[in-house]
Protein backbone atom coordinates (compact mmCIF):
# COMPACT_ATOMS: atom_id res chain seq x y z
CA UNK A 1 0.00 0.00 0.00
CA UNK A 2 2.66 2.30 0.63
CA UNK A 3 3.81 2.15 -2.85
CA UNK A 4 0.18 2.42 -4.19
CA UNK A 5 -0.14 5.75 -2.13
CA UNK A 6 3.08 6.87 -3.24
CA UNK A 7 4.77 7.17 0.13
CA UNK A 8 8.29 7.83 1.08
CA UNK A 9 10.31 6.00 2.80
CA UNK A 10 13.86 5.34 3.62
CA UNK A 11 15.82 3.94 0.18
CA UNK A 12 18.49 2.26 2.29
CA UNK A 13 16.32 -0.98 2.62
CA UNK A 14 16.26 -3.82 0.12
CA UNK A 15 13.03 -5.54 0.38
CA UNK A 16 12.51 -9.43 -0.07
CA UNK A 17 9.36 -11.19 -0.80
CA UNK A 18 8.70 -14.45 0.88
CA UNK A 19 5.41 -15.72 0.89
CA UNK A 20 4.59 -15.83 4.99
CA UNK A 21 6.89 -14.46 7.69
CA UNK A 22 6.86 -18.00 8.92
CA UNK A 23 9.26 -18.41 5.83
CA UNK A 24 12.03 -16.69 7.64
CA UNK A 25 14.57 -18.51 8.99
CA UNK A 26 16.92 -18.07 12.04
CA UNK A 27 19.60 -19.10 8.96
CA UNK A 28 18.60 -16.30 6.47
CA UNK A 29 18.91 -13.60 9.42
CA UNK A 30 22.51 -14.83 10.36
CA UNK A 31 23.18 -14.81 6.83
CA UNK A 32 21.89 -11.63 6.10
CA UNK A 33 24.26 -10.08 8.91
CA UNK A 34 27.53 -12.31 7.54
CA UNK A 35 26.19 -10.61 4.49
CA UNK A 36 27.25 -7.43 5.11
CA UNK A 37 23.38 -6.40 6.74
CA UNK A 38 23.95 -3.76 9.43
CA UNK A 39 20.00 -4.85 10.42
CA UNK A 40 17.09 -7.19 9.42
CA UNK A 41 13.56 -6.50 9.56
CA UNK A 42 10.89 -8.83 9.34
CA UNK A 43 6.92 -7.57 8.87
CA UNK A 44 4.40 -10.17 9.36
CA UNK A 45 0.70 -10.04 8.88
CA UNK A 46 -1.08 -8.91 12.52
CA UNK A 47 -0.81 -12.02 15.16
CA UNK A 48 -4.48 -14.06 14.80
CA UNK A 49 -4.94 -12.43 11.40
CA UNK A 50 -3.40 -15.43 9.33
CA UNK A 51 -5.01 -16.33 6.04
CA UNK A 52 -3.78 -19.97 6.71
CA UNK A 53 -3.99 -22.48 9.62
CA UNK A 54 -0.19 -22.38 9.91
CA UNK A 55 0.01 -19.03 11.95
CA UNK A 56 3.51 -18.77 10.66
CA UNK A 57 3.78 -15.32 12.52
CA UNK A 58 4.16 -16.67 15.08
CA UNK A 59 6.86 -19.32 14.30
CA UNK A 60 8.67 -15.58 13.27
CA UNK A 61 8.21 -13.86 16.39
CA UNK A 62 9.77 -16.59 18.24
CA UNK A 63 12.74 -16.78 16.20
CA UNK A 64 13.45 -12.98 16.11
CA UNK A 65 12.78 -13.55 19.77
CA UNK A 66 15.30 -15.91 20.26
CA UNK A 67 17.88 -14.80 17.75
CA UNK A 68 18.08 -11.40 19.75
CA UNK A 69 19.13 -13.41 22.57
CA UNK A 70 21.60 -15.10 20.26
CA UNK A 71 22.80 -11.79 19.08
CA UNK A 72 23.33 -10.53 22.54
CA UNK A 73 25.44 -13.63 23.50
CA UNK A 74 27.97 -12.70 20.41
CA UNK A 75 27.95 -9.16 21.18
CA UNK A 76 25.78 -8.09 18.38
CA UNK A 77 22.88 -5.08 19.42
CA UNK A 78 19.61 -6.91 19.37
CA UNK A 79 17.74 -3.70 18.54
CA UNK A 80 19.42 -4.63 14.60
CA UNK A 81 16.74 -7.23 14.46
CA UNK A 82 13.00 -5.75 14.31
CA UNK A 83 9.83 -7.99 13.71
CA UNK A 84 6.32 -6.04 13.48
CA UNK A 85 2.87 -6.96 12.11
CA UNK A 86 0.70 -4.83 10.68
CA UNK A 87 -2.12 -5.72 7.48
CA UNK A 88 -1.34 -5.07 4.16
CA UNK A 89 -3.57 -1.41 3.91
CA UNK A 90 -1.13 0.05 6.30
CA UNK A 91 0.64 1.77 4.75
CA UNK A 92 1.34 4.70 6.36
CA UNK A 93 2.40 2.36 9.24
CA UNK A 94 4.95 0.67 6.99
CA UNK A 95 6.45 3.66 6.47
CA UNK A 96 6.87 4.90 9.72
CA UNK A 97 8.02 2.10 10.66
CA UNK A 98 11.02 1.76 7.64
CA UNK A 99 11.57 5.11 8.86
CA UNK A 100 12.04 4.55 12.61
CA UNK A 101 14.39 1.41 12.07
CA UNK A 102 16.62 3.43 9.17
CA UNK A 103 16.67 5.80 12.31
CA UNK A 104 17.95 3.10 14.43
CA UNK A 105 20.23 1.33 12.46
CA UNK A 106 22.18 4.49 11.38
CA UNK A 107 22.23 4.93 15.07
CA UNK A 108 23.94 1.76 16.19
CA UNK A 109 26.83 1.94 13.42
CA UNK A 110 27.97 -0.68 10.65
CA UNK A 111 28.04 -4.35 12.20
CA UNK A 112 30.28 -4.85 14.43
CA UNK A 113 32.15 -1.80 14.62
CA UNK A 114 28.91 0.10 16.88
CA UNK A 115 29.62 -3.11 19.24
CA UNK A 116 33.77 -2.70 19.15
CA UNK A 117 33.81 -6.52 18.14
CA UNK A 118 36.79 -6.56 15.32
CA UNK A 119 35.92 -8.02 11.91
CA UNK A 120 37.37 -11.45 11.70
CA UNK A 121 36.13 -11.81 15.49
CA UNK A 122 32.59 -11.13 14.11
CA UNK A 123 32.83 -13.15 11.11
CA UNK A 124 34.11 -16.44 13.19
CA UNK A 125 30.95 -15.56 15.97
CA UNK A 126 28.29 -15.46 12.85
CA UNK A 127 29.87 -18.86 11.73
CA UNK A 128 29.91 -20.51 14.45
CA UNK A 129 26.11 -19.97 15.39
CA UNK A 130 25.07 -20.80 11.92
CA UNK A 131 26.74 -24.22 12.49
CA UNK A 132 25.03 -24.44 15.31
CA UNK A 133 21.66 -23.60 14.13
CA UNK A 134 19.95 -26.89 13.67
CA UNK A 135 20.80 -28.31 17.02
CA UNK A 136 19.31 -24.49 18.11
CA UNK A 137 16.35 -25.26 16.41
CA UNK A 138 16.31 -28.89 17.74
CA UNK A 139 16.84 -28.23 21.65
CA UNK A 140 14.28 -25.21 21.73
CA UNK A 141 11.98 -26.72 19.34
CA UNK A 142 8.85 -26.70 21.73
CA UNK A 143 9.44 -23.06 22.60
CA UNK A 144 10.08 -22.26 18.98
CA UNK A 145 6.50 -23.45 18.16
CA UNK A 146 4.09 -21.17 21.55
CA UNK A 147 1.69 -18.88 20.31
CA UNK A 148 2.12 -16.35 22.79
CA UNK A 149 -1.05 -14.15 23.56
CA UNK A 150 0.36 -11.79 26.01
CA UNK A 151 3.24 -8.98 24.84
CA UNK A 152 4.67 -9.41 28.23
CA UNK A 153 5.72 -12.70 27.51
CA UNK A 154 7.25 -12.18 24.69
CA UNK A 155 10.58 -10.92 27.38
CA UNK A 156 10.22 -14.33 28.76
CA UNK A 157 10.24 -16.52 26.14
CA UNK A 158 13.77 -16.64 25.97
CA UNK A 159 16.22 -15.74 28.72
CA UNK A 160 20.14 -14.42 28.34
CA UNK A 161 20.99 -17.17 30.76
CA UNK A 162 19.07 -19.75 29.11
CA UNK A 163 20.88 -19.20 25.73
CA UNK A 164 24.20 -18.64 27.52
CA UNK A 165 24.03 -22.19 28.81
CA UNK A 166 22.94 -23.22 25.59
CA UNK A 167 26.09 -22.40 24.46
CA UNK A 168 27.78 -23.66 27.46
CA UNK A 169 26.60 -27.43 26.96
CA UNK A 170 26.78 -27.51 23.29
CA UNK A 171 26.74 -31.35 22.87
CA UNK A 172 28.72 -32.85 20.42
CA UNK A 173 28.80 -36.61 19.14
CA UNK A 174 31.94 -38.88 19.03
CA UNK A 175 32.74 -42.51 17.93
CA UNK A 176 34.83 -44.54 20.75
CA UNK A 177 37.21 -45.70 17.93
CA UNK A 178 38.24 -48.71 20.83
CA UNK A 179 34.35 -49.61 20.42
CA UNK A 180 33.16 -49.13 17.28
CA UNK A 181 32.29 -52.26 15.76
CA UNK A 182 31.66 -50.55 12.11
CA UNK A 183 28.52 -51.96 12.19
CA UNK A 184 27.45 -49.20 9.99
CA UNK A 185 24.04 -49.32 11.97
CA UNK A 186 24.59 -45.42 12.69
CA UNK A 187 26.05 -44.70 9.39
CA UNK A 188 22.66 -45.54 7.81
CA UNK A 189 20.63 -43.71 9.93
CA UNK A 190 22.64 -40.27 10.24
CA UNK A 191 20.35 -38.06 8.51
CA UNK A 192 22.88 -35.81 6.86
CA UNK A 193 25.88 -38.37 6.02
CA UNK A 194 28.00 -37.01 8.52
CA UNK A 195 29.07 -40.23 9.27
CA UNK A 196 32.70 -41.78 7.13
CA UNK A 197 32.92 -45.56 7.49
CA UNK A 198 32.34 -48.58 5.80
CA UNK A 199 33.19 -52.54 6.29
CA UNK A 200 35.73 -52.99 8.61
CA UNK A 201 35.94 -49.61 9.18
CA UNK A 202 36.38 -47.78 12.00
CA UNK A 203 33.36 -44.70 11.73
CA UNK A 204 34.00 -41.32 12.18
CA UNK A 205 31.21 -38.31 12.80
CA UNK A 206 32.18 -35.49 10.62
CA UNK A 207 32.14 -32.70 13.25
CA UNK A 208 31.68 -30.08 10.20
CA UNK A 209 28.57 -31.58 8.86
CA UNK A 210 27.28 -33.21 12.30
CA UNK A 211 23.79 -31.16 12.87
CA UNK A 212 23.67 -32.76 16.53
CA UNK A 213 20.52 -34.33 16.40
CA UNK A 214 21.52 -37.91 18.63
CA UNK A 215 20.34 -40.05 16.23
CA UNK A 216 23.98 -42.54 16.17
CA UNK A 217 23.93 -42.17 19.92
CA UNK A 218 20.55 -43.86 19.62
CA UNK A 219 21.26 -46.01 17.56
CA UNK A 220 24.49 -47.51 17.92
CA UNK A 221 23.77 -50.73 20.00
CA UNK A 222 24.22 -51.02 23.46
CA UNK A 223 26.75 -54.10 23.49
CA UNK A 224 28.94 -51.50 21.63
CA UNK A 225 28.11 -48.21 23.48
CA UNK A 226 30.19 -46.29 20.58
CA UNK A 227 28.58 -43.12 20.66
CA UNK A 228 29.61 -40.58 23.02
CA UNK A 229 28.07 -37.40 23.88
CA UNK A 230 30.31 -34.38 24.88
CA UNK A 231 29.61 -31.63 26.80
CA UNK A 232 31.53 -28.58 27.87
CA UNK A 233 35.08 -30.33 26.63
CA UNK A 234 36.64 -30.69 23.01
CA UNK A 235 36.33 -33.70 21.03
CA UNK A 236 38.73 -35.75 20.46
CA UNK A 237 40.57 -35.69 16.70
CA UNK A 238 39.33 -38.24 14.48
CA UNK A 239 41.31 -41.16 13.94
CA UNK A 240 43.92 -41.33 11.27
CA UNK A 241 42.48 -42.74 7.82
CA UNK A 242 45.71 -45.50 7.80
CA UNK A 243 44.28 -46.57 11.30
CA UNK A 244 40.61 -47.74 10.76
CA UNK A 245 40.43 -50.65 9.60
CA UNK A 246 39.43 -53.44 11.86
CA UNK A 247 41.51 -56.77 11.87
CA UNK A 248 38.80 -59.27 13.22
CA UNK A 249 40.47 -61.67 15.92
CA UNK A 250 39.09 -64.79 13.54
CA UNK A 251 41.50 -63.12 10.64
CA UNK A 252 44.61 -62.51 12.61
CA UNK A 253 47.04 -65.76 12.44
S1 LIG B 1 24.48 -36.63 15.83
FE1 LIG B 1 23.04 -36.87 14.09
S2 LIG B 1 23.98 -35.67 12.47
FE2 LIG B 1 25.58 -36.01 13.98
S3 LIG B 1 26.64 -37.81 13.26
FE3 LIG B 1 25.08 -38.49 14.74
S4 LIG B 1 23.31 -38.99 13.46
FE4 LIG B 1 24.68 -37.76 12.19
S1 LIG C 1 26.57 -48.02 15.36
FE1 LIG C 1 28.20 -47.94 16.87
S2 LIG C 1 29.44 -49.77 16.52
FE2 LIG C 1 28.12 -49.50 14.75
S3 LIG C 1 29.41 -48.36 13.30
FE3 LIG C 1 28.24 -46.86 14.45
S4 LIG C 1 29.56 -46.31 16.16
FE4 LIG C 1 30.38 -48.17 15.29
Amino acid sequence: MAGVSRLQYTTEIRLIRVMCSGRVDLEFVLRAFSNGSDGVFIGGCRLNECNYITEGNYDALNMVLLCRKIMEHIGLNPERLRIEFMSSGEGILFTKVMNDFGKKVKELGPLGKGEEIDEDELKSKLEAVTKLIPYIKLVKREKLALHLDKEEEYNELFTSDEVDRLFREVISYHIDPDKCQACMICLKKCPVEAIVGGKNQIHVIDQEKCIKCGTCFEACPPRFGAVKKISGEPVPPPIPEEERTIVRKSKKK
